[in-house]
């Protein structure tokens, strides 16, 4: 009993704006977390730093010490190297070959597990609201760009060059807008809170109306998921008219997906779909129906996720009970 309540592992979500550092214990549970701003402007060797004491501050939330934490898992954008706990290219970060793991590992003296962070994000839907349940599982997120993780025979799918998930990179326009990746027509490029943003301003530069001015200004500085949900309840036409694409976009995605991959669900996530869920919804599936080969789509369930900011924290803690071989959760615990 005490051997497994001494479990704790602290799980953390490494964003480009933000840190956030939670405390699990053995049977998943929160038992406090600690937000901080990233500040990646100031170099990778000060961001570790304010990671490191993000999950110092989360420990002594708490009461516990750091001696009583058994690993941090830490789900970091762009592309990782998990085996070797390297951030191979983060864009936002401006990082490229970082040692993230070691270097926090020299730190804080606790076993670092590393993993995209879409991955963990994956992870803990799958595990935190589905309880490990579904043979197979895709996942989308929706924020500033798209991110995705799969989940095959109730495993993280990483990928013959472990990058597997770039969901948000498939072209559905091959004569679509530019993405940011350098391709045209990506789907994060039509449907990502950073197009939305580009293809609004663009529309108000042409003269175009919308109470977003009004309530950011003519340049929509700020904008952010919350804004796009005001302008829906007020029934903005040039709002509406963008996330309704954004939302066919998604639909396109999620039947593309469907055809290929055949999950048992495709669960919906991100700052986006969170404020937007009863705007997108329906369309999404709407359009996933429309486009999914006949019969492919049968019983397969698309929903919207209700983890919100949590999964990447509950990711991050489930990857390193895994990883240290105390994972007990979900499919084992409600499946004998
Ligand atoms: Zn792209």
């Amino acid at each position: 009993m005490t051997e497994s309540n001494s479990n704790y592992v602290v799980g953390v979500d490494l964003g480009g704006t933000k840190i956030l550092a939670g405390v699990y214990d053995a049977n998943q549970n929160c038992l406090g977390s600690v937000k901080k701003s990233t500040k990646a402007d100031r170099g990778p060797k000060e961001v570790v730093k304010r990671i490191a004491r993000c999950i110092m501050d989360a420990v002594d939330e708490c009461d516990l010490k750091l001696s009583q934490i058994k690993g941090i898992g830490i789900g970091a954008p762009g592309s990782v190297d998990p085996d070797q706990g390297i951030v191979l290219f983060a864009p936002n970060l401006k990082w490229k070959d970082f040692p993230l793991a070691e270097q926090l590992k020299k730190r804080l003296k606790v076993d670092v597990f590393l993993e995209n962070d879409c991955n963990v994000c994956a992870l803990g839907a799958y595990h935190g609201e589905l309880k490990g349940e579904p043979e197979s599982m895709v996942g989308i997120f929706l924020g500033t760009g798209i991110g995705g993780g799969l989940i095959f025979n109730r495993e993280l799918h990483r990928g013959f060059n472990k990058t597997a998930g770039e969901i948000g990179h498939m072209v559905i326009d091959m004569h679509g807008p530019i993405c940011g990746c350098g391709k045209n027509g990506c789907f994060e490029a039509i449907a990502g809170r950073a197009s939305i943003y580009r293809h609004l301003h663009a529309e108000v530069q042409k003269g175009r109306e919308t109470v977003l001015t009004t309530m950011l200004g003519k340049d929509l500085k700020g904008m952010k998921s919350g804004s796009l949900k005001k302008a829906m309840k007020r029934r903005d036409p040039l709002v509406s008219e963008t996330i309704l694409r954004a939302a066919e976009a998604t639909g396109i995605a999620v039947a593309s997906l469907i055809n290929v991959i055949n999950p048992e669900v495709v669960l919906l996530g991100g700052g986006v779909i969170e404020a937007l869920e009863r705007d997108m919804m329906p369309t999404i599936i709407q359009n996933a129906e429309r486009y999914a080969m006949p019969g492919s789509i049968e019983g397969i369930q698309i929903i919207a996720s209700s983890l919100g900011d949590d999964a990447g924290i509950y990711g991050s803690a489930v990857l390193a009970q895994m990883m240290l071989g105390c994972f007990t959760a979900g499919r084992t615990s409600s499946g004998d």
